[in-house]
C-alpha cells in the first residue's frame, strides 16, 4: 500500500480504528530498518530431492542468494500451500512440513529450523488491503519453501513466513493482491515465489531420454518472452496462451507464484533468468530474478 492509498483508507475509518492502524503502521516502520530495494525471486523448485542434493539447480539458487544482500526475512508464496481464503503463517517456530510421498527417509528426516516472524505476518496482513488475510498457526514451511531456502540459507538464520494461494481467487486478483506486498522490499524482505512455470506431472518422461518435450520448451519460451516484454496481462490471462501453455499449466498452483513476483516489478527493473532448463520432459526449472530498482 503506498502512502496515498494508506492515507485515503484512513479517511474512511472511525477514530479508534484509525489509531490502531497508525500504531500498526509505525510498528511496520520500526520492526525492520529501511533498506535498499530487495530483489524479488521466482524459483523453479522441481523435485523435493533438490533439498538434499547438490546439482546445477541448487548451485544456481546458492549463487543467486550469495549475489543478494542477506535479507532481514523471507516471505514465500509456495505452490504447495493452497487454501480457502488467504493466510499468512504467524508462528514463531514453523515446523518443517514433509508434504510429499515416495521419497527416501533421509528427505523426511530433514528439518529446516528457520524462525518465523509473527511481527512480519501481522505487518503483511495489514499491507494487504482488498483481501481479508488471516493469521495461520498450523501450517509451517512446506517443501516449496524449505527445499529451496535451505539451499540458499543453510544456517536457517533468516526468519521465513509463507503466504497462501487462495484457490478461489482468479490469477488476476492474486496478481493485484501481490502488489500490496511492495513496501516489504524496502524492509529487507526477500519475496520468493516457488513453483514451476511448466509443470505437468502426468506427462513426466521417466525414461530420462527427453529433457524437454517440444510443447514444454515452447511454453517455457513463450513465458520468458512475455516476462521480458512486461506483458503481465497476457501472463495472468494464461488460459488464452494456446495449447502448449495449456499443457504446461494443467493446474495453476505451480504457475501462480510467478505472477506474485512479476506484480512486484517496478518500471525500469530488470528480469533475468537462471536455471533455465527442462527436467523429465515436462518440468521447467526456469527461475527469475527481478532486480535493479533503486
Ligand atoms: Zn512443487
Amino acid at each position: 500500500m503506498n502512502r496515498k492509498r494508506f492515507l485515503t483508507s484512513l479517511a474512511f475509518l472511525p477514530f479508534a480504528t484509525t489509531a490502531m492502524k497508525l500504531n500498526d503502521f509505525s510498528k511496520l516502520s520500526q520492526s525492520m530498518e529501511r533498506t535498499d530495494l530487495m530483489p524479488v525471486l521466482f524459483v523453479g523448485h522441481g523435485s523435493p530431492m533438490n533439498a538434499i542434493e547438490t546439482n546445477e539447480f541448487t548451485e544456481g539458487w546458492r549463487v543467486t542468494a550469495a549475489s543478494m544482500p542477506k535479507p532481514n526475512a523471507i516471505l514465500c508464496i509456495s505452490a504447495h500451500w493452497e487454501t480457502n481464503g488467504t493466510f499468512v503463517t504467524s508462528m514463531p517456530k514453523p515446523i518443517t512440513v514433509h508434504d510429499f510421498g515416495g521419497f527416501p527417509q533421509k528427505l523426511f528426516d530433514v528439518q529446516y529450523p528457520a524462525p518465523g516472524s509473527p511481527e512480519l505476518a501481522r505487518e503483511t496482513r495489514e499491507l494487504i488491503t482488498d483481501t481479508k488475510v488471516a493469521l495461520d498457526e498450523q501450517w509451517g514451511l512446506d517443501h516449496g519453501a524449505w527445499s529451496v531456502i535451505k539451499q540458499m540459507y543453510p544456517d536457517a538464520s533468516v526468519p521465513v513466513i509463507q503466504l497462501s494461494l487462495d484457490y478461489r481467487k482468479s490469477a488476476e486478483s492474486q496478481y493485484n493482491l501481490a502488489k500490496d506486498l511492495a513496501p516489504l522490499r524496502r524492509k529487507g524482505v526477500l519475496i520468493i515465489g516457488s513453483g514451476n512455470m511448466v509443470h505437468n506431472l502426468r506427462k513426466l518422461d521417466w525414461s530420462g531420454k527427453t529433457a524437454g518435450f517440444d510443447w514444454a520448451l515452447d511454453a517455457n519460451e513463450t513465458f520468458k518472452k512475455l516476462i521480458s516484454g512486461n506483458e503481465h496481462q497476457k501472463l495472468t490471462d494464461y488460459q488464452k496462451l494456446g495449447t502448449a501453455a495449456g499443457m504446461a499449466i494443467p493446474s495453476p498452483e505451480h504457475y501462480l507464484p510467478l505472477l506474485y513476483v512479476l506484480a512486484l516489478k517496478n518500471k525500469g527493473e530488470n528480469t533475468t533468468f537462471f536455471n533455465d532448463k527442462m527436467v523429465m520432459g515436462s518440468i521447467s526449472m526456469t527461475s527469475v530474478v527481478v532486480s535493479g530498482g533503486v
